[in-house]
């Protein structure tokens, strides 16, 4: 990737996104991911600061807009999180019963900026998270580095 980055979670979100996740079993939940972007070492660090679960709809074409929200929706979206002085970073969803890897009509709807979070969910159970950024030139999904903060005890 021409720009690689990493990106931050916390404990507490993690457990957040496993929680919606089997929550929504079978179905997918998803959501956006609202952070900073730091430059640190020259290394981009994506830093999440907090989730905000988008409305889950189940209906075979409201189901499109996951990935393709209108600008309207995008810009109201940005908006609220600039209120925070934070940024959209991506989008988290889930792949009931498959792995956590991007589909070809997650492809197809990414756009190169955003960092896409899955979570694998096995039986109502969520498994790996992995995160995955689209490299525009090549037009194929690369996988980000995800540094999950340890749980304390
Ligand atoms: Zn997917």
């Amino acid at each position: 990737m021409s720009d690689p980055s990493q990106l931050i979670l916390s404990a507490s979100q993690v457990r957040q996104i496993e929680r919606e996740a089997a929550a929504a079993y079978p179905q997918e939940c998803c959501g956006a991911i609202l952070g900073k972007e730091r430059i640190d070492g020259g290394r981009k660090r994506r830093i999440v600061q907090r989730l905000e679960a988008l409305k889950n709809s189940f209906s075979p074409d409201e189901r499109y807009r996951r990935f393709s929200l209108d600008p309207l929706e995008l810009m109201q979206l940005e908006k609220r999180a600039s209120h925070g002085g934070l940024s959209v970073l991506g989008f988290y969803h889930s792949h009931p019963d498959h792995p956590s890897r991007p589909s070809e009509y997650d492809r197809q709807h990414a756009w190169g900026f955003y960092s896409y979070v899955i979570v694998a969910v096995a039986g109502g159970e969520a498994a790996e998270l992995t995160s995955w950024r689209l490299d525009e030139k090549t037009g194929t999904f690369e996988q980000e580095d995800v540094l999950q903060e340890r749980i304390m005890p």
